[in-house]
């Protein structure tokens, strides 16, 4: 058993003095383990510290590799829509320049015709971080893209079905509207033009379509009628002689037949209708203003 209290007793061997202390044991015990307890708390306390913290650098880090590698995966998708996109509006900035030549002519066309060329518009996106606002934009041009694609494939099939030149080489007989009729002398409207030329000339579609009448047919004589679609027909009266058939398709500028003078006519001349939906049109308003009449 350890005493409570413990004398310390000095002597000074030149002067013969005698000093004495007593130390209580407890107290001392608890000052020595209080300035143990202090350097040995400290260690723990900072291995802990410093423990938790690598092991959350190291979980940052890992959070941190994966969102990069998912950004870098995003920003690669996002790179080729980049790069598709581009390809998409170069290929159609060509299409439409070669649609830019031909519009003259559809810009006159009916508005209930024109009408099949659609406007469009972006959709709102509601982007929540810059990926999304990225990725919506991409989707929302896209859609554009998708939308002026169409439309210009719209734009170059009515282009294509536009009845925009001459039917034949020759000169201009008959107008458009009334006039005295040259059989009976009595006002009389002409739905048509007439273009004089010599018998045997050939007579040109005038715009891509199928050939929806070849055969005779009353006062048109010998008739080819042409459907071009958006409800556009051509038709070409007084022929002599037919070089396409029913069901047949024809392009622009194809030969489909002869001038002649079959049917209620009196010389030879092709006699030329343009309707739309079904009512007449005036040719002039869609052929190409020139001096001299020339098919080709
Ligand atoms: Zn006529």
């Amino acid at each position: 058993m350890i005493p409570k209290r413990y004398a310390c007793i000095f002597a000074d061997r030149s002067s013969g003095a005698v000093y004495r202390f007593t130390v209580a044991v407890r107290p001392v015990i608890g000052v020595c383990l209080a300035l143990l307890a202090v350097p040995v708390g400290y260690t723990v306390q900072s291995r802990w510290t410093s423990h938790a913290e690598i092991e959350q650098l190291r979980l940052q880090n890992a959070r941190l590799e994966l969102e990069n590698s998912s950004y870098r995966i995003t920003a690669s998708e996002l790179t080729n829509s980049i790069a598709d996109l581009q390809d998409g509006l170069t290929e159609l900035s060509s299409r439409l320049e070669v649609a830019a030549l031909e519009s003259p002519a559809f810009n006159k066309l009916p508005d209930s015709v024109r009408a099949a060329s659609p406007a469009s518009s972006i959709p709102e996106v509601a982007p929540t971080d810059t990926f999304d606002l990225l990725g919506g934009l991409l989707g929302s041009v896209d859609q554009r893209l998708q939308m002026i694609r169409h439309g210009v494939a719209l734009r170059e099939a009515l282009s294509d079905a536009t009845p925009n030149v001459w039917p034949a080489d020759g000169w201009l007989s008959a107008s458009y509207g009334y006039r005295e009729d040259p059989f009976t002398g009595e006002r009389d409207f002409h739905p048509a033009i007439d273009i004089s030329s010599r018998r045997g000339q050939p007579v040109y579609a005038t715009a891509t379509g199928r050939v929806t009448k070849a055969r005779r047919n009353g006062d048109y004589g010998n008739l080819i009628q042409i459907a071009h679609g958006f409800g556009l027909v051509t038709r070409y009266g007084h022929l002599a002689d037919y070089a396409v058939e029913f069901g047949d398709t024809v392009k622009r500028g194809e030969v489909i037949g002869y001038v002649g003078s079959t049917g209620r006519a009196t010389g030879s001349h092709v006699h030329y209708e343009v309707l739309v939906n079904g009512r007449t049109l005036n040719p002039l308003r869609l052929l190409p203003d020139t001096d001299a009449i020339s098919a080709n």
